[in-house]
């Protein structure tokens, strides 16, 4: 998809979404506008020397960070490397979180950054280079209790380790300014699978409610980096049957279900999930419309769409991506009468984890595994039914319900702080 397309489809998204939300809620115009509008937003410009087929040439990379909302708590949100990073997508992305954070709870506002960058094409050198150097420039405006940056797409603890690094400089050593670390660095245990062990949690129990079978139920998952291997791996140990997977390249297919363990070996010595063993190849867009029980977008915004939402065969969707549906399509899916499980619920289980990272790092005090794990599936479990309940009585979906539940909070936070 062309990528001025995707950005557009993101923006106006999300603004239908919330449209449809302040007239249900009745939120006053000017209150709308006060919720919309981002508090800030920063655009910085890193040079950098690359090389490039032995020649060194140099290159500006642009970056975004926005702040959109902090009534309830410090700005908090990834950090993005993609090619596709603008500041229209930044802002659609930093408002998801402001929502996100609202509806599981966690003391935060919402911002996202991202710079335009593709990732495997730097070498590490170069990226630690650049990351730092966008860092220096952000560091007036990031801090432990007033913007707490993480990783999304392209990004990983290790681009974590570095924003640590660069901040601690001028501010000494200061964990809890980044959240998604390596465990060495305070890095919480069980940050790197929260986000899929998450979905896997919402997956389990939506399916459940729908009475799909979940020894056996067949699963697709669109994307295999972070979050969708480790919805899939998490899936798979619950005893679902994942019959298809797909990274940027295309996809695997395989009706008796795919080894997802093989599958991460593969993908760890070759790169790709092509020529996975005993699997037929598939192109993304096959996969999407593949006949399953559940299908779980874990890559970009707006996969599901216009051209292909009649076409989709799930009986559940779970967004392991943010804005993975767009609006039109949402609503065809909607009078279809697929389920979806909305991305704000979906996938907050990073951000609780990170959540939970970041009071680790106050307290200087680090949790195990299964405390971390045993929090996050029990927030995310009762979120789930808070929004289940409140769309069963006013006879409403899912996604409505959650952006009701985390508008509501947010204008109170506002309200109560003044104006
Ligand atoms: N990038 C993730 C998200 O979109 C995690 C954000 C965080 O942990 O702050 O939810």
């Amino acid at each position: 998809m062309p990528v001025e397309r995707k950005h557009c489809q993101c923006q106006d998204t999300q603004g239908h979404f919330l449209a449809r939300a302040f007239a249900r809620l009745n939120v006053e115009l000017e209150l709308q506008a006060l919720l919309l509008h981002p508090f800030r937003e920063t655009t910085i410009s890193v040079p950098l020397k690359v090389h490039n087929d032995g020649k060194e040439v140099l290159r500006t990379y642009v970056g975004h960070r926005v702040q959109h909302n902090h009534a309830r708590g410090p700005f908090k949100g990834g950090l993005r490397f993609h090619p596709g990073v603008s500041l229209g997508e930044t802002r659609a992305l930093a408002q998801l979180m402001t929502w996100k954070t609202a509806l599981v709870g966690v003391p935060f506002g919402g911002a996202k950054g991202g710079i335009a960058v593709d990732p495997a094409a730097l070498s590490l050198d170069a990226l630690e280079v650049l990351t730092k150097r966008f860092i220096q420039k952000m560091a007036p405006l990031i801090g432990t209790h007033q913007d707490i940056p993480a990783p999304d797409i392209g990004t990983n603890p290790q681009v974590m380790a570095w924003i640590l690094e660069e901040y601690s400089k001028s501010h000494g050593y200061t964990p809890a300014v980044v959240t998604g670390k390596p465990l060495e660095l305070g890095g919480s245990a069980g940050r790197l699978e929260s986000t899929g062990y998450g979905v896997a949690c919402l997956t389990q129990k939506a399916a459940s409610e729908l009475s799909l079978p979940v020894n056996g139920a067949r699963v697709v998952i669109q994307g295999f980096g972070n979050v969708g291997s480790h919805t899939a791996l998490r899936l798979a140990e619950l005893g679902f049957h994942v019959i298809a997977l797909s990274d940027v390249r295309g996809g695997v297919y395989a009706d008796t279900g795919i080894d997802v363990s093989a599958a991460l070996r593969h993908v760890r010595a070759t790169g790709w999930l092509e020529g996975l063993a005993d699997t037929e190849p598939i192109s993304n867009a096959e996969l999407l419309e593949l006949p399953c029980d559940i299908l779980i977008p874990a890559a970009l915004e707006a996969t599901i769409n216009c051209d292909n939402a009649d076409a989709i065969k799930a009986s559940l969707i779970v967004e392991a991506a943010n804005i993975p549906v767009t609006h039109l399509a949402d609503a065809t899916l909607r009078e279809r009468g697929i389920a979806i499980v909305p991305d704000i619920l979906a996938n907050a289980g990073g951000v609780s984890a990170s959540y939970y990272e970041w009071v680790q790092n106050l307290q200087e005090f680090p949790w195990d595994h299964e405390t971390v794990i045993r929090r996050l599936e029990q927030r995310l479990l009762r979120v789930y039914d808070e929004v289940r309940d409140l769309a069963q009585r006013r006879g409403i979906d899912l996604r409505m319900a959650a952006y009701e539940l985390a508008i509501t909070r947010v204008a109170e936070a506002v309200a109560l702080r003044g104006f």
